[in-house]
């Protein structure tokens, strides 16, 4: 017999409780956000009618290139698309994935980012433009490999864990990647949660100032935030010299780390990107990314994650006051995240609903990227399961749909009556819920109501 299902104590809530008791420890998963938080579809775009005036899609252009990186002088990192490829470790991923990314990046002329854990000669390689991570832990961070990097980007935190560390658990670290980090094999590794060399601005001054040293000036420097104090966080991040600044809201993807992490702490992407973009623009520096100022000095590129899933998406994103997006869990689904098959290079396919199974999960569910025993060889160390994923093949597929998220961007801004997907803007734009209107700063449909303004 049933009963009344309790609000507080629900199946699922039980059996957590339940894991605990039995086991005394807590959750490690990997992904982002399950929970329903206000997202970009609660937004719409107000396309053109008689007020506006569209562009015809098939005759006239709309510029997508994007400039990142200018402020200081560096050679800003030049994009054919607004959208690139967030960082994520060697270790977390397997190298396979890693030079799929790269490569696939690469096709369409845009960016990708390496991790906690160094940069391997194939991720190198395959990226024509490589963004340098500099992490807290440090792990595989080289002289050599940042003067190789086009870019490098000081991480202060994640978006699925502000506040916390990294973890790589003890079945991923094989040889290759414990020689990287200068690390035993086998062993649990926890990053650290703050970089060792600074406890504040000030210090996160000296430290950017080290990293143009060490680049002679040349490349630009990101410093990434997870959101959290979004308009402070901006703020100091600009006043200690980042050339871009990076954001990543609350449903930003990780390779492993507590639950409790990734559910509750951190903020939406939606309120992040409008909270980062009014910052930047009261310092009187946003802009750049195209246009005649583009790559100009003096001005400061956003760059927001956490959910990004469609063109829609990065249509929304840029109006709300991006200059660029980037991508981590989405890239990974390109590459064959929760398939229940991968493909061989003769085209055929082979089932792998069993090996989801095992995992105690089914393809569409799977968040299990911590165990290393990923079924389509994304985020494993075994050389048997990373074979599952031809770079070739994989790169194609984050090609193609890195593709598609621009012309799904292009056409709605197109729509909207803009020749560059950068003059959108938060006039184009209105909410569906009064939560997403607070938190994105605009009208709630059908009104001129702004919650808060
Ligand atoms: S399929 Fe692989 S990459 Fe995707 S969530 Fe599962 S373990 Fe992670």
């Amino acid at each position: 017999m049933t009963g009344p299902t309790s609000h507080t104590f629900p199946p699922e809530v039980i059996a957590e409780i339940r894991a605990r008791a039995d086991e005394g420890r807590y959750a490690i998963r990997g992904w982002g956000a399950r929970r329903a938080v206000p997202t970009f579809d609660d937004l719409l775009l107000l396309t053109a009618s008689a007020s506006r005036y569209p562009l015809e899609g098939y005759r006239e252009s709309c510029v997508t290139t994007t400039l990142l990186g200018g402020r200081h002088g560096a050679r800003p990192l030049a994009l054919e698309i607004p959208v690139t490829i967030a960082g994520m470790s060697f270790g977390s991923l397997s190298a396979n994935a890693k030079e799929a990314l790269g490569r696939g990046a690469s096709a369409v002329g845009t960016s990708t980012t390496t991790g906690d854990g160094g940069m391997t000669p194939e991720e190198r390689a395959a990226s024509k433009l490589l963004v340098y991570q500099c992490l807290p832990s440090r792990y595989g961070f080289s002289a050599e490999s940042l003067r190789a990097a086009d870019a490098v980007e000081v991480v202060l935190g994640q978006g699925a864990k502000p506040g916390g560390g990294g973890m790589l658990l003890g079945q991923k670290v094989g040889e290759r990647v414990a020689g990287l980090r200068t690390l035993p094999t086998g062993i649990d590794q926890r990053s650290a949660s703050r970089h060792p060399d600074w406890t504040g601005p000030d210090d996160l001054r000296i430290k950017i100032e080290e990293l143009r040293e060490a680049t002679d000036w040349r490349i630009p420097v990101f410093v990434k935030l997870g959101a959290t104090r979004v308009d402070h966080d901006v703020r100091l991040a600009v006043a200690a010299g980042a050339d871009v600044v990076v954001v990543d809201g609350m449903q930003g993807g990780t390779g492993a780390t507590q639950d409790a992490f990734i559910e509750h702490t951190g903020i939406p992407t939606l309120a992040a990107v409008r909270m980062a973009a009014e910052a930047l623009a009261d310092l009187g520096v946003a802009g750049g990314a195209s246009g005649p100022e583009a790559g100009a000095e003096g001005r400061v590129q956003l760059v927001v994650s956490g959910g990004i899933r469609s063109g829609a998406d990065v249509a929304k994103a840029l109006a709300l006051g991006a200059d660029a997006v980037s991508i981590g869990v989405a890239a990974l689904i390109a590459l064959g995240c929760n398939s229940d098959t991968y493909p061989l290079p003769d085209g055929s396919e082979v089932g792998v609903s069993g090996e989801y199974a095992l995992l105690g999960t089914s393809a569409g569910h799977c968040t299990h990227c911590h165990t290393g025993a990923c079924p389509v060889g994304i985020t494993t160390q075994s050389r048997s399961l990373e074979r599952r994923l031809d770079p070739a093949l994989g790169a194609e597929r984050v090609a193609n749909y890195l593709r598609a998220l621009t012309m799904e961007t292009t056409m709605l801004a197109r729509a909207c009556g803009k020749g560059d997907v950068h003059h959108l803007e938060p006039e184009d734009l209105v909410a569906l819920t009064i939560e997403a209107a607070a938190m994105a700063g605009v009208p709630l449909a059908g009104t001129s109501w702004i919650p808060g303004r």
